[in-house]
């Protein structure tokens, strides 16, 4: 099975510039990334529309590589966070 390393939250693959968010006792969370998650709470407590405005905001103002500006191009959309973990 594959195994993704991707924020269940954003959507952003984990570990390519974006780091892991951690949990309350300071491990690091498998799930989501340190943007979204910081000490086993949401850094952003929006709803599913807010949120995904700020991500592609995010994604665009930040220093993506090619790989996440392909990814981010090509496949964020709505349809795609809604598959999300956090979003069910
Ligand atoms: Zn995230």
């Amino acid at each position: 099975m594959m195994k993704s390393n991707q924020c269940q939250s954003c959507g952003m693959p984990i570990g390519k510039g974006t780091l892991e968010g951690t949990e309350k006792n300071g491990t690091k969370s498998i799930k989501y990334c340190e943007h979204c998650y910081q000490n086993g709470e949401w850094t952003q407590n929006l709803n599913f529309d807010e949120m995904y405005a700020y991500n592609l905001k995010r994604f665009q103002e930040s220093d993506i590589n090619k790989v996440q500006k392909y990814f981010l191009n090509k496949m964020y959309t709505k349809k795609f966070m809604k598959k999300l973990e956090r979003w069910k």
